[in-house]
């Protein structure tokens, strides 16, 4: 009689075991469906390991993931957003800023992934991930969640011609990694009516930065 139970037992934790298994192998197919079917859309080829473009080192210098600035949240890119920093600080260039977004100062939803000055290019946030630059939430197709943030630098001893040069040569180099088209390249002021980027605008160059674009993507 007791040797029966324990069989019955035993037989009945085995049926068990075997519905949880099959259940587990299942939740794990979905699973493992659903990333494929995400990562799918996201681009393959990403910019990493290029640090120099010409003779622009571009510093890759990631904050930390997790923060309000960085959730890692990954996206499809489509699209290149290009600011300007509008800070007119004396030595506000883009190792300033790179300091600025690691010291998570305000510890505000403020962040993009490259700030460019006369110099250099500082890379702050991986291109695949969401940034807080375009001032539209996390709107479809938006901004923040489909855009590249580039800020470019306005401080006083920047050169802000070369600035507008290196930009573009980034920009070139991004259209090509992700596979992107000259429409693609797109200002702040598309996405939420602000008033960036400034000079761009204020001097009505936009048209000449995109022709810039083409010119290296040409090259
Ligand atoms: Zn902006």
């Amino acid at each position: 009689m007791i040797i029966m139970r324990i069989g019955k037992k035993i037989r009945i934790n085995k049926r068990r075991a075997i519905i949880s298994l099959l259940i587990m192998v299942a939740l794990i197919a979905v699973g493992v469906t659903a990333a494929a079917k995400y990562l799918d859309s996201i681009p393959t080829e990403l910019r990493e390991g290029i640090n120099i473009i010409e003779t622009i080192p571009i510093i890759t210098d990631f904050i930390k993931e997790g923060s309000l600035e960085r959730p890692g949240d990954l996206r499809k890119i489509k699209y290149i957003v290009i600011h300007e920093t509008g800070n007119r600080g004396r030595n506000a260039d883009a190792a300033s800023h790179n300091n600025y977004l690691h010291t998570e100062a305000d510890n505000q939803r403020k962040s993009w992934h490259y700030t460019v000055d006369d110099h250099e290019i500082y890379y702050h946030i991986p291109d695949n991930e969401i940034a807080f630059h375009a001032g539209d939430g996390l709107r479809d197709d938006g901004g923040n969640l489909n855009g590249i943030g580039i800020e470019m630098c306005v401080n006083p001893e920047n050169d802000y011609e070369k600035t507008l040069v290196n930009t573009a040569k980034l920009a070139a180099l991004l259209i090509t990694s992700y596979d992107l088209d000259i429409s693609r390249v797109k200002k702040h002021e598309d996405f939420s009516g602000k008033y960036c980027a400034e000079i761009l605008l204020a001097e009505d160059r936009w048209e000449e930065f995109v022709e810039m674009v083409k010119q290296e993507l040409a090259e």
